[in-house]
């Protein structure tokens, strides 16, 4: 009989080992916080490498689908100046190789390739203790528990599970985004729409930035980069009532005052409540000694900073760890034995090749972003 596998987390990580381990024939289940798919927006676009994310889609039978949720044209990329010129501008050509995806389409898409019944919902995980014998106990805010032969940390950032593998914590990395979108841009905010490209458009300074994705429909997603201590943000009323968004977009729009009036817009329009993204990482290497029975993946394993790779690496770290124990039956040690082995120098190399975001927002910027674009 099948090892039954316990996944905590339904990311994009946990929920392409359950679909990898169904296309396996082997029983998962996924226990998640939210209480339902809808709970939270899912938001943004996701470019899906074609060396790491596509493959672990190829693994769970799922690229043509995947495939049929390809925004065309996204794979554009434009870069201003603060003074709304444009430095560098590379149209999507339709041969790219990261095409472009929103993240909720594809969370759903791997949601609705799993037996029903496999994500438990509304189960938030908030201990976890060994039993022996590489068995554990997960327990659940609603004073539940259960019992795991195999259990699996896909629960992001701000694992409960990876403390019985290692002591690491998050740290802050100095940079914060803030989230906004424009609604309707072309109609409704046509001098901003007509500046961004189909794709990511980027307006880079040191210390800050702004990231203008273009989305489903006609809607322009602004992140704000700021380096900035985290404590700059807690004098800033999030909550989204009217009054207080109004107040929080001008106060992170007047960080840009000395732009052209019409790339604060992207900030300062904003028609959805601002969310503020403070970003955490854990060191490159963060690794552990083998642990009977457990293991993490994604951001749970090897959270860094955004450089494109994140839900790349979850994707594929979900489909190796399904693929690793479908290829050892009965045996969980080799199993976990032989997907750390790999994820431990795939994870660190990506972390220490890829974007920094630090970098990304330096003196040099961003001379130095375009000059990564066209070398
Ligand atoms: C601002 C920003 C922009 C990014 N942009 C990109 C990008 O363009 N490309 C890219 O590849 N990556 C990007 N990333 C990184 C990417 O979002 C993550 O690396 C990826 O989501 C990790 O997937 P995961 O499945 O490991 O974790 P998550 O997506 O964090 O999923 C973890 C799941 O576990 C659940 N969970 C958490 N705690 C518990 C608990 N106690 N009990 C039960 N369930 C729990 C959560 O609700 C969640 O559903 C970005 C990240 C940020 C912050």
């Amino acid at each position: 009989m099948s090892t039954h596998v316990t996944i905590i987390g339904a990311g994009l990580g946990g929920l392409t080992l359950a679909r990898v381990l169904h296309v396996h024939g082997i029983p998962s289940t996924v226990y998640e916080a939210e209480p339902s798919p809808e709970a939270r927006a899912q938001g943004g676009l996701l470019d899906i490498r074609d060396y790491n994310g596509q493959l672990a889609l190829r693994d769970a039978g799922l690229h043509d689908e995947f495939r049929a949720l390809i925004l065309e044209g996204r794979q554009a990329t434009r870069v201003l100046s603060r003074e709304g010129e444009v430095l560098l501008d590379l149209p999507d050509d339709g041969t790219g190789p990261h095409p472009e995806v929103p993240r909720g389409e594809l969370r759903q898409l791997l949601l609705d390739s799993l037996p029903e019944g496999t994500v438990r919902w509304g189960h938030k995980v908030t201990g976890v203790r060994g039993l022996g014998g590489g068995r554990h106990e997960v327990a659940f805010a609603d004073g539940t528990a259960v019992e795991t032969e195999l259990l699996v940390g896909a629960d992001g950032a701000w694992s409960r599970v990876r403390p019985l593998l290692s002591g690491a914590i998050p740290e802050y990395t100095g940079v914060s985004f803030v989230e906004t979108h424009l609604l309707d841009a072309d109609t409704r905010h046509p001098e901003s729409a007509k500046l961004v490209c189909d794709g990511s458009t980027m307006i880079l300074a040191p210390g800050k930035g702004v990231l203008v994705h273009r989305e489903r429909g006609r809607s322009l997603h602004t992140w704000v980069m700021l380096v900035r201590p985290r404590d700059w943000f807690d004098g800033i009323d999030f909550s989204d009532s009217d009054s207080a968004s109004a107040s929080a977009l001008a106060r992170i729009a007047g960080e840009f005052s000395d732009w052209a009036p019409q790339l604060t817009a992207l900030v300062a329009d904003g028609d959805t409540a601002p969310v503020p993204r403070h970003i955490h990482s854990l060191p490159a290497e963060h690794r552990w000694e083998r642990v009977p029975g457990v293991t993490l993946l994604g951001d749970a394993a090897h959270l860094t900073a955004p450089n494109g790779e994140g839900a790349n690496l979850a994707l594929y770290d979900g489909a190796e760890l399904g693929k690793a124990i479908a290829a050892h039956p009965g045996d969980v040690e080799g199993a976990l034995a032989a997907y750390e082995r790999e994820m431990f120098p795939r994870s660190a190399a990506a972390a220490l090749e890829g974007v920094d975001l630090r970098e990304m927002l330096g003196e040099e910027t961003p001379y130095h972003l375009i000059r990564m674009f066209t070398e």
